[in-house]
């Protein structure tokens, strides 16, 4: 994979940016605790099916005194619509309760606090510490994953190396947002089995052999 040039990854933000000034998590939440629940919910589920489960769940328990008094069953039962519903329900419950005994019941802005919690690794640590903290941190999943690698933008062979490459090569102007950007160009542009290049705002940019005509 060629890798993409300097000016071509300018251009290639300023054209996500101008599309998409403010972007924003398409996870519904009103508090970071919520955020940091609904970021740990969503490993293998689809940002809407996990909105629909949290809707029930916040409703019943917004607060991590009231997601202890809910139970795992209790959460179980809100979430069981999402896959690992059993797993994440413990944890929801077990970070909750040391969230309260740790931190007072707020969520910490600091990365190994957060990856002490259960259920929380690098990545849903790094969603929290950028959309609630506001650092610029970047939290690979799998659609950053792709699109760096087709693209040319950061290559690499796992997440941290892909981590890594975009700390160094997405310009400081545009880091805070970066995640954001390319999840939802993943999403909904650069998709997995059939990306719309015809459409892309930055296929003259991308160094990807295969684009859709
Ligand atoms: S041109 Fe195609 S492969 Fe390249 S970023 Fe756009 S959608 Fe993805």
């Amino acid at each position: 994979m060629t890798k993409m040039k300097r000016e071509a990854i300018d251009e290639f933000f300023r054209r996500l940016a101008a599309a998409n000034p403010a972007p924003q998590t398409e996870l519904e939440y009103d508090t970071p605790y919520q955020l940091l629940v609904a970021v740990v919910l969503s490993a293998q589920a689809t940002d809407k099916s996990v909105n629909i489960a949290t809707r029930r769940l916040f409703a019943a328990a917004p607060t991590p005194e009231a997601m202890i008094t809910l139970g795992e069953d209790g959460v179980a039962e809100h979430i069981k619509t999402i896959g690992l519903f059993r797993n994440k329900a413990k944890n929801t419950v077990a970070l909750s309760r040391m969230l309260l005994e740790r931190h007072g019941g707020e969520v910490p802005a600091n990365r190994d606090a957060l990856e002490a919690l259960p259920g929380v690794g690098r990545k849903t640590a790094n969603v929290v510490l950028n959309t609630v903290f506001r650092q610029p941190v970047m939290a690979v999943d799998t659609h950053i994953f792709r699109v760096s690698n087709r693209t040319g933008l950061a290559p690499g062979k796992d997440v941290l190396e892909v981590e890594h490459a975009l700390m160094k090569r997405v310009p400081k102007t545009y880091l805070l947002d970066a995640h954001h950007w390319l999840i939802l160009h993943g999403r909904y542009t650069c998709t997995a089995r059939k990306p719309d290049c015809v459409a892309c705002c930055v296929r003259d940019l991308c160094n990807f052999r295969d684009k859709t005509a």
